[in-house]
């Protein structure tokens, strides 16, 4: 059956670095939908620099001209700290009992599984879809850190067949193109009034510039 795919994250901004590999998942697992899931108050990492909502805003124009991919709200109207474990239990009331739900992750965010709240409960409600991001190294072989040993070869699918056979339980590995973005180097760069052109759609590149987002210097 098709997955519903997620992907979630702070987008503070959105960068190539999430939507490439959001294309290449949605076709690989063949998902008619990749929703990307903006979180309202991360739990576990420094607060994001913009607000929620204008976060939404632009990943809405980063969104708009690909088939598929679709941003999804929930998270800002939620009050209290954004837990994807509540996202999940959310979307699987929503899809009920039989549909694969494939939450998507870099393979940096893997590595802190562990610090996710109740994380071991994650994988009850979707499959794990983890991605190769450069610089960091989540291969099969290494887990979560802080894992049992035996969590992964428990949970790991050799093909992508095997996470449209089941709901929920499995962990993948699934290769994308590397790229070398993220949001912590784009908010450097324009903290020192550089450009950040070419790392981001042009529709997302071009508020940032004319608003002076993140301490880029207005024109
Ligand atoms: P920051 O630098 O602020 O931590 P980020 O660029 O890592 O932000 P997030 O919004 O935290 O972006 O990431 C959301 C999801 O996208 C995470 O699962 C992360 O691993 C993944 N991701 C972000 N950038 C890349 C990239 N360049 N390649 C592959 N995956 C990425």
């Amino acid at each position: 059956m098709a997955p519903l795919a997620l992907l979630g994250g702070t987008f503070d901004p959105v960068h190539y670095g999430h939507l490439r590999p959001a294309i290449e998942v949605r076709e690989s697992l063949g998902a008619d939908e990749l929703r990307l899931i903006p979180g309202h108050v991360p739990p576990h990492r420094p607060q994001p620099r913009l607000a929620a909502a204008r976060r939404a805003d632009l990943l809405d124009r980063a969104v708009a001209p690909i088939p598929g991919l679709v941003v999804d709200r929930r998270e800002l109207v939620r009050a209290g700290p954004s837990y994807t474990l509540d996202t999940l239990r959310e979307l699987r009331r929503m899809i009920g009992d039989r549909r694969p739900l494939c939450f998507v992750m870099g393979g940096d965010a893997f590595g802190g599984l562990c610090s996710w709240y109740q994380w071991h409960k994650l994988t009850d409600y979707a499959h794990l879809v983890v991605t190769t991001r450069a610089g960091y190294t989540a291969t099969p072989a290494t887990g979560p850190r802080g894992a049992p040993p035996q969590w992964l070869p428990d949970r790991q699918a050799a093909t992508v067949q095997a996470l449209r056979a089941r709901p929920a339980g499995l962990v993948y590995f699934q290769p994308v193109s590397r790229l070398e973005i993220s949001a912590t180097a784009i908010r450097r760069l324009l903290a020192q009034g550089r450009s950040a052109q070419g790392l981001m759609p042009d529709c997302v590149w071009q508020p940032v510039a004319s608003q002076g987002l993140y301490g880029y210097p207005q024109v």
